[in-house]
C-alpha cells in the first residue's frame, strides 16, 4: 500500500490581488480536504479577527523564541517589524487529521515551502491584471495611508517578478473566474496519489 502523500497547497500573490478571496473560496468548497494553516503573527489583531482562526497572535519575544528553538517551516518578516511565519505543528496537526493544509503566505514564504516539499506541494500565484489595478483596488481598500500604499504597491511590483517559480499563476481579474480556475487546479492536484 503506498503512504498518502503529504500534500500543500500554498496561495500566494502580491498584496491586494485578491489571494484571500480566493483562500476562502476554496475552504468553503473543499472543506472535507482542506484545512487553512493558521499562521502566528506579530502584528495587531485586527477587529473582524479571532486569535486562533486567522492566526495565532504572539508577541515578537515569543516569535524570537519559536525562531530559536527552530518551530517555523519557514517565517519572513513581511512588513517594517512585522513577523508571519508557518509552524511545523501546524502542518502536523492538519495532515493528522488527513487533510491538506491551505496556506496564505507570502512569496518568499512560498518559495521557502516550496524548496522544502518539491514533490508535495502546489503553489498558485495570483496576479493582479496590472500594477495600475492592483493601486486602484488597495485604494478602493481604504485601509491605506498614501505612505503605506505606495509602499504596499512598490512591494506588489517586487513580487510580480517571483511569479514563474510558482507551479502555476492565476490572474484576477475577475474574482469568479479566478476562483473557478483556482477549484479546478485545486481538484486534480488532490487526486494524484503517491507512487
Ligand atoms: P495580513 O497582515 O494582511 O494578514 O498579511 C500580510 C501578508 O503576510 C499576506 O501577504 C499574507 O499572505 C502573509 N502571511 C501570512 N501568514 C504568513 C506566514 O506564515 N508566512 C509568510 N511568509 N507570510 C505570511
Amino acid at each position: 500500500m503506498p503512504t498518502p502523500l503529504k500534500k500543500i497547497i500554498i496561495i500566494t500573490a502580491a498584496s491586494g490581488s485578491g489571494k484571500t478571496s480566493i483562500v476562502k473560496h476554496l475552504l468553503k468548497k473543499n472543506s472535507e480536504q482542506l484545512d487553512f494553516s493558521i499562521s502566528c503573527a506579530t502584528r495587531q489583531k485586527r477587529n473582524n479577527e479571532a486569535d486562533g482562526m486567522d492566526y495565532y497572535f504572539i508577541s515578537p519575544d515569543e516569535f524570537k523564541e519559536k525562531i530559536t528553538k527552530n518551530e517555523f517551516v519557514e517565517w519572513e518578516m513581511v512588513y517594517e517589524g512585522k513577523y508571519y511565519g508557518t509552524l511545523k505543528t501546524e502542518l502536523e496537526r492538519i495532515w493528522g487529521k488527513n487533510k491538506t493544509p491551505l496556506l496564505d503566505i507570502d512569496v518568499k514564504g512560498a518559495l521557502a515551502i516550496q524548496q522544502q516539499f518539491p514533490k508535495e506541494t502546489l503553489s498558485i500565484f495570483i496576479a493582479p491584471p496590472s500594477i495600475a489595478e492592483l493601486k486602484k483596488r488597495l485604494e478602493a481598500r481604504g485601509t491605506e495611508t498614501p505612505e503605506s500604499l505606495a509602499t504596499r504597491v512598490h512591494k506588489a511590483a517586487d513580487e510580480i517578478i517571483f511569479q514563474p517559480h510558482f507551479t502555476t499563476t492565476i490572474i484576477n481579474d475577475d474574482l469568479q473566474k479566478a476562483g473557478s480556475e483556482a477549484e479546478e487546479l485545486v481538484r486534480n492536484f488532490l487526486q494524484i496519489r503517491a507512487n
